[in-house]
């Protein structure tokens, strides 16, 4: 690499330093020791797939993503999903990916879907088909983050609407998975033309605040090996 390459490069979006790729070395090593070690990481309501907890540098790497136009993190991370996908998930499903969409004033305001970005990148690694429209939010809502459960439900009714997609089984795709209540409004959606939710694939699994002091602490001690 030459050092026009150095000054061109932007730098690490978690620690500033020099990156050759997206995260340096030393951010993308800790993220990627970071990955749960089971997959998925639960089981119900639907099998939720989640690269990580929504902690240390993945909340860093995800509010990035977010909230300081670094859409590069959720190519990278939607990627990191679908390797793990494939290692995992060896038979071809005839699945129809479908990320969760923001209401189109607040898209318009960060200019892109974070979510779309991840799924995009997910589903260019497992050639599972890709409908960044098949979902539509037909309600602009309060932020979630503000409400406690029973609100973030309420919230949400009736917020989601589909376009034209096929009736094969769907994958959902999030930024961050918390309580749940945006899949399930999405998925009243899906079961309303009769799709099935066969699964959720999220960056980050986070833990309502509420049941905080319930959480155990997990050990992952062997990262699965990124191909
Ligand atoms: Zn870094």
């Amino acid at each position: 690499m030459g050092w026009l390459d150095w000054w061109i490069l932007p730098p690490c979006p978690l620690c500033q330093r020099t990156a050759q790729a997206v995260f340096c070395q030393d951010c993308q090593r800790k993220l990627q020791a970071d990955q749960v070690a089971t997959w998925p990481i639960e089981t119900t309501p639907w099998p939720l797939y989640a690269w990580g907890l929504h902690r240390g540098g993945l909340r860093r790497a995800i509010y990035q993503l977010k909230y300081e136009g670094q859409r590069r993190i959720g190519s990278v991370l939607g990627e990191w999903l679908g390797s793990c996908w494939r290692k995992h998930n060896r038979q071809r499903q005839p699945f129809t990916v479908l990320p969760i969409p923001l209401h189109q004033e607040r898209l318009q305001q960060r200019g892109y879907n974070q979510a779309a970005l991840i799924s995009q990148a997910f589903c260019e690694q497992t050639g599972l088909r890709h409908l960044p429209q098949g979902l539509v939010r037909i309600r602009a809502t309060a932020a979630q983050h503000e409400l406690n459960p029973l609100q973030r439900q309420q919230n949400l009714l009736g917020a989601f609407a589909l376009q034209s997609i096929p009736s094969t089984p769907v994958l959902l795709v999030d930024d961050i998975y918390t309580t749940g209540s945006t899949i399930r409004a999405a998925e009243q959606a899906l079961a309303t033309a009769g799709i099935p939710l066969v699964g959720v694939v999220v960056a980050a699994r986070a833990q309502p605040a509420a049941t905080q002091a319930q959480i155990p602490t997990p050990l992952w001690p062997t990262p699965l090996p990124l191909n």
